[in-house]
């Protein structure tokens, strides 16, 4: 067990994050995407993991390419990231700054025929020619032309790509149940997605890259693999579907790590209760803990009563409801100051985010990027 100190460090919790983990994580998913190419994907901050430090680790390993959700991010990231690689912006709102995007080299996604006259009105106007992916809505039904939306908007897209407005990286998709092996519904999608490819090929589109495959399709469709894939929560030590294969099972590493100090520590008596509404009564005389984390730090309030964590060696189980600022566990031999692990990695006999998704009735991408931006986040190697 860590008694690992951040000294000077002004809060009692911390997240500490593992660049050996992140760098095996991707050397793994770069194995199982085999000759595809890694689009490395680090929106909503890397997954509460600092999304620049993240983005320099996977340049670093020569990915060429990052993907973000929000143009937003992609404008922020990829000045701090000095322009390095490549990266697409997957999401963007009617009016946003596209004529920035484009001074920035940023890739953007064409999920609708309005995306597409802003952008072309963009490079018109920049004088730069829009390098775009045109996203498909295979099944998904989120976002992206539908084959009949595809065909429509083709020979006008065809001709600004003769005209040197458009730049036709690629073309893209996302699955709706990849993290199910035995699901038809990838088979169908996959099979929507080439229908889509053909439409492109038949107006003499040519893309660099099709990409298909989040981690789920990396791992257990790899007929879905194409050119390119984006893997997101596998770089981050997180399985897709932990009841097919765990984190561990898979070889990876939890690059979070979720510490607090122990602030209080007192035994009560059988018959008091815990914390708010009293949804926990002690049975016995119990030393409690006081461990300064709330649901304003991410730690959901639906592990009020059933997740645990690690302190002393010990798995310690909350008591009672979570606070906004700080949860109760039943820890025997507790003292203030000791160190208590929230989640980290399987190997440390610790919780794992999945674990903690699985009690919360969630997923595990959920616990860590709902991480409070309060929670400082620590480098560690
Ligand atoms: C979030 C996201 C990914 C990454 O998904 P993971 O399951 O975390 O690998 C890939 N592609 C798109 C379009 C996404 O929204």
């Amino acid at each position: 067990m860590s008694n690992y100190r951040i000294h000077g460090a002004n809060f009692p919790s911390r997240a500490l994050i593992s660049k050996k983990a992140f760098v095996h994580n991707l050397r793994l998913a770069r194995k199982w995407a085999k000759d595809a190419e890694i689009m490395a994907v680090i929106k909503a901050d890397g997954y509460g993991h600092g999304a620049v430090e993240v983005g320099a680790w996977a340049l670093g390993e020569g990915v060429n390419w990052l993907a973000v959700a929000q143009l937003g991010e992609a404008i922020e990231l990829r000045k701090a990231l000095n322009r390095r690689g490549r990266m697409l912006a997957l999401i963007a709102e009617p009016g946003a700054p596209f004529r920035q995007a484009l001074e920035l080299g940023i890739d953007l996604s064409v999920s609708a025929s309005w995306a597409l006259d802003e952008i072309v009105a963009a490079a018109i106007e920049t004088g730069i020619p829009a390098r775009v992916h045109l996203e498909v809505d295979t099944g998904m039904s989120r976002a992206g032309f539908l084959l009949s939306g595809l065909k429509e908007i083709m020979p006008q897209f065809a001709a600004y790509v003769r005209g040197g407005l458009i730049r036709p990286v690629g073309l893209w998709s996302h699955l709706a149940c990849a993290d199910d092996p035995q699901s038809e519904v990838t088979a169908r999608q996959t099979a929507v997605f080439e229908e889509a490819r053909e439409i492109l090929r038949e107006a003499g589109i040519t893309v660099e890259f099709c990409h298909l495959a989040a981690s789920g399709g990396i791992l257990w469709h790899p007929q879905t693999h194409y050119s390119m894939v984006r893997p997101g929560c596998i770089l981050y030590g997180i399985s897709p579907e932990p009841k097919i294969a765990t984190a561990e099972e898979l070889g990876l590493r939890a690059v979070m790590k979720l510490e607090a100090d122990v602030v209080s520590v007192r035994d009560v008596p059988a018959g008091t209760g815990v914390s708010y509404g009293h949804t926990a009564v002690l049975g016995e005389t119990t030393r409690l803990a006081t461990v300064p984390l709330g649901y304003a730090d991410g730690i959901p309030r639906h592990a009020s009563n059933t997740a645990e964590v690690v302190t002393g060696r010990r798995r310690c189980k909350v008591v009672g409801r979570i606070c906004m600022d700080q949860f109760v566990i039943e820890a025997p031999q507790a003292v203030p100051g000791d160190t208590v692990t929230v989640f980290g990695d399987a190997k440390d006999a610790v919780p794992t985010a999945d674990d903690w998704g699985t009690v919360c009735d969630t997923i595990g991408y959920e616990i860590v990027c709902r991480l409070g931006t309060r929670v400082p986040r620590y480098y560690v190697d």
